[in-house]
Parts: C-alpha cells; sequence; structure tokens
C-alpha cells in the first residue's frame, strides 16, 4: 500500500469525534488490521500508508477520500480523549508505533 493519489483532506486536526462518527464499523476494522497488535511492551507497527512523520489512515466519507494520523486516531480510540492541536507523541522514537503504552501527548 502506498499513500494514495490525489488525497487532498487532512482531517488530523479535526475534532476526533466527529472523525470517529464518519468512520463505518468495516473501515474501523480495516485500521485495526493494519497493524500487528503483539501484546506486551513491544512496538505494534502500523503497516498502511504513511508519511515522513508516521502512519496514515484514509477512508471515504460523502464521496472524498479523507486522511488522518494513525497513531492520533489510535490514542483517541483507547483514551477518548479529544487532542485539539496536540501532537501525540511516541515514547520509543518509532513513529509508526501503534502500542498505546507508547503514545502520549
Ligand atoms: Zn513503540
Amino acid at each position: 500500500m502506498g499513500t494514495p493519489k490525489g488525497a487532498k483532506t487532512d482531517w488530523t486536526f479535526n475534532s476526533l469525534p466527529t472523525i470517529l462518527a464518519t468512520i463505518l464499523p468495516g473501515q474501523l476494522g480495516r485500521f485495526y488490521r493494519a497493524y500487528n497488535n503483539g501484546g506486551g511492551d513491544e512496538c505494534w507497527e502500523w503497516k498502511g500508508p504513511r508519511d515522513s512523520d508516521g502512519g496514515r489512515f484514509y477512508w471515504n466519507y460523502q464521496h472524498r477520500q479523507r486522511v488522518v494520523s494513525a497513531s492520533r486516531l489510535a490514542y483517541y480510540l483507547i483514551t477518548r480523549k479529544d487532542l485539539g492541536k496536540e501532537k501525540v507523541r511516541h515514547t520509543c522514537g518509532n513513529n509508526l508505533c501503534m502500542n498505546p503504552a507508547h503514545l502520549e501527548i
């Protein structure tokens, strides 16, 4: 999987509850399948599309392709904290890591 061409609607800093409301259950299943939840303390590497600073999740909503930071969405799904403009940091230094134990704001 590469980065889809023509994707222009970056929702990374939109409200996370609003973003999640536009993602269908099947699309969310694709999100969860895009990384290895290895359990424990290891890094869970995102295998989907990526940008220079980490993983990206793409989905379609109202006939347009949307994109959001994958680790940001993962952090929200665990904590239910809407992050505003704050960025998620990887304490392990691996910006493709999805292990919530390695994510902080
Ligand atoms: Zn990690």
